[in-house]
């Protein structure tokens, strides 16, 4: 009879999305999945159709200043073409996704049973943030900057620095 302890898989997951910009959302959606698997990627989708307001590299850049403040940090990586495929090479086990309302419902699931179609071994899982961020959104946070509102509240440091240097010259008022 072996007295091995049961080995443990290493679990690695993905977290993709546009990011343009992260909010405190998306933040809390990357601790809760860490909190899941031994490793957690966040992938930002170069998607030259989707018309961005901060180039993927910038993108990049306000991610991993999260990721440089966070207890755990966690890897930034760009991706093009189809998400599972990209999975499967960076050894994922699976996708994460965040759910707010409803409403994020009908296009997620839709988005997941294609993505279980194409690559059946990779799970889709959702996660919800806490209720004070259920309503944001990274065009939200753009909207309310570019009206003069203040964004603080909703997303990091950095990127509220970088949505008024776009918005507004750098002035904080
Ligand atoms: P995409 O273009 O892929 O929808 P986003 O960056 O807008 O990229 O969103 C990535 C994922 O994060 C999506 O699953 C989205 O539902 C989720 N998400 C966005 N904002 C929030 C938030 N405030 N709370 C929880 N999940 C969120």
């Amino acid at each position: 009879m072996s007295t091995a302890a049961p080995s443990h898989t290493f679990r690695r997951a993905i977290y993709p999305g546009s990011f343009d910009p992260i909010t405190n959302g998306h933040i809390d959606v990357i601790e809760r999945a860490q909190g899941l698997f031994d490793e957690l990627i966040v992938a930002v989708a170069a998607n030259p159709s989707k018309k961005a307001l901060f180039t993927i590299e910038e993108r990049c850049e306000q991610i991993r200043s999260v990721s440089a403040s966070m207890a755990k940090p966690f890897r930034v990586v760009t991706f093009t073409g189809l998400l599972v495929e990209f999975a499967k090479r960076e050894g994922a086990c699976a996708l994460i996704r965040g759910l707010r309302a409803v409403s994020d419902f009908e296009y997620e699931f839709q988005l997941a049973l294609m993505n279980r179609s194409l690559a059946p071994e990779i799970e889709t899982l959702f996660l919800m943030p806490k209720e004070t961020y259920s309503y944001l959104s990274s065009s939200l946070a753009r909207e309310v900057c570019s009206l003069g509102g203040p964004v603080g509240a909703f997303v990091p440091p950095a990127v509220e620095k970088a949505l008024l240097e776009r918005f507004r010259g750098g002035a904080k008022e």
